[in-house]
This record gives C-alpha cells, sequence and structure tokens, in this order.
C-alpha cells in the first residue's frame, strides 16, 4: 500500500475525524516556528483533527460548575490531546520506518511564553491543508464543526501530496466570538496570512483571565469563542 493512503487509513482506524496534508513551501518565510529549527527542512505538514463532544460544548454558558468544568477539561481536552498524540506518534514511526525525516509536534504543549504558542501552529498546518479558515476568534474554523475540533501536526519530508490549500476566510459581518469574549481578547481583524497574530488577538488577555480565576479558587474555563461560533454548531 502507498504510504499516503497507509497513513490515512491509520488515522481513519484511529477515529480521527480530520486528516490533511500541507505543502509548506510556499509558506516557509511566513510561517512563525517558535521550535530554533529550521522550517525549510520540513516542506510537508500532516495534520489530523478530533471534534469535540457538543453535549459538552454546549453547556460552557454553565462553566462556573464544577461538572462543567471538570467535564471540559477532561473529555474535551485532556483525553482527545492524548489520542492526537497517540496518532501523531504512531504516524511518525511508519513514516520514519519508510526512510523519511519526522517531526511530530505535541497536541498542545506552550514552547514560547511571551507570545503564548506552541513549537507550530496546529491551526495554521490545518488551515493550509485545506481543512477550515482561521477565524476572527484565531481559530481554526472548519466548515461543518467550527472551531469545535482539536487538532495536532506532524512535520515531514516524506514525498506526500497535498490534500488542499487554505480556504479564504469566510467569517463574513460575523462578530459573535468579538463580542462575547469577556476580556475583549479579539480586535475583530479578518485573518491574513502576512499579519501577525497580535493584530487580531491578545493571548495575554485571556491568559490573564485564566490566572486570576485560579487566583480567586474559582473553576478556570471559558472556551465562549469556542460555544458561539455559529459554524460547527449542532444545528447548523
Ligand atoms: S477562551 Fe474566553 S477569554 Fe479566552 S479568547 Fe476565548 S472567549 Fe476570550
Ligand atoms: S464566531 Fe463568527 S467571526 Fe468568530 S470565528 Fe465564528 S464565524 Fe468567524
Amino acid at each position: 500500500m502507498p504510504l499516503q493512503q497507509k497513513i490515512q487509513s491509520i488515522a481513519q482506524d484511529r477515529h480521527t475525524d480530520y486528516f490533511g496534508i500541507a505543502d509548506l513551501t510556499p509558506y516557509h518565510n511566513r510561517i512563525p516556528f517558535e521550535g530554533g529549527m529550521d522550517i525549510t527542512t520540513y516542506p510537508r505538514a500532516i495534520s489530523i483533527g478530533i471534534t469535540m463532544f457538543h453535549d459538552i460544548v454546549d453547556q460552557l454558558p454553565n462553566r462556573k460548575q464544577r461538572a462543567v468544568c471538570i467535564a471540559y477539561k477532561h473529555h474535551c481536552y485532556d483525553v482527545i490531546n492524548v489520542r492526537l498524540d497517540n496518532v501523531i506518534s504512531e504516524l511518525s514511526s511508519e513514516i520514519q520506518h519508510a526512510g523519511h525525516r519526522v517531526y511530530p509536534i505535541p497536541a498542545s504543549k506552550r514552547v514560547n511564553d511571551k507570545t503564548i504558542s506552541a513549537v507550530f501552529s496546529h491551526k495554521m498546518a490545518a488551515h493550509l491543508s485545506g481543512l477550515g479558515w482561521i477565524g476572527k476568534s484565531c481559530l481554526l474554523i472548519t466548515p461543518d464543526r467550527g472551531p469545535r475540533v482539536r487538532w495536532a501536526t506532524l512535520l515531514t519530508d516524506a514525498p506526500l501530496s497535498a490534500t488542499g490549500t487554505a480556504i479564504p476566510d469566510q467569517c463574513g459581518e460575523c462578530r459573535k466570538c468579538v463580542d462575547i469574549c469577556p476580556v475583549a481578547a479579539f480586535t475583530g481583524r479578518s485573518f491574513h496570512d502576512s499579519e501577525s497574530r497580535e493584530l487580531r488577538y491578545n493571548a495575554l488577555k485571556c491568559q490573564t483571565y485564566f490566572r486570576k480565576m485560579q487566583k480567586n479558587n474559582e473553576w478556570a474555563l471559558c472556551g465562549m469563542c469556542v460555544y458561539v461560533c455559529p459554524n460547527g454548531q449542532r444545528n447548523s
């Protein structure tokens, strides 16, 4: 079986909901890479995603309740991240055994506290492989499940074919995520790949909000930017 077919089949067998391959070469000079490595040695990114559970996400307006907070953090965050990391690890071994380089990116690990960013943007990998657009919330918005998806990424030099290209912004006049954010972390500006994230999103405001909740011994959870997006809601 060809390598591309084999890894896609593994991802599907492990119940991932999204699979994409991005050609990074046109974006090498534009994608911030925080790991101290040279991104140009990885011409492709594999992106996988798992959908969060609607019944839990729909409870986020009640996020101050202990049961809601625990359910979201456990089943929409920790457990899905482990599932994603396991699949990415398995795909990495498969590709490395076939003689190619791989660099698996952890599903949710920050490497830069100043910019509050990971070693590589999972959202960017999913975006460039044609799985969605970057919304005003700076989240990856899929056409069918909106931002209700968690992502993981694997960089590689394996000769795989891109599954798609970047989907243009489809937020239109919507500002629901901008208006609902309790700390006004979003500016409302639409995504453009030549602009820095800071023009659209103040990650420090979000982080400070969470730290304040923790300091006050509250259940620290928000996710209203995920909850409110009309794309991907159960009845959309
Ligand atoms: S998680 Fe909450 S505070 Fe943070 S950006 Fe989203 S809506 Fe704003
Ligand atoms: S809530 Fe509206 S503006 Fe925000 S990401 Fe979703 S569609 Fe775009």
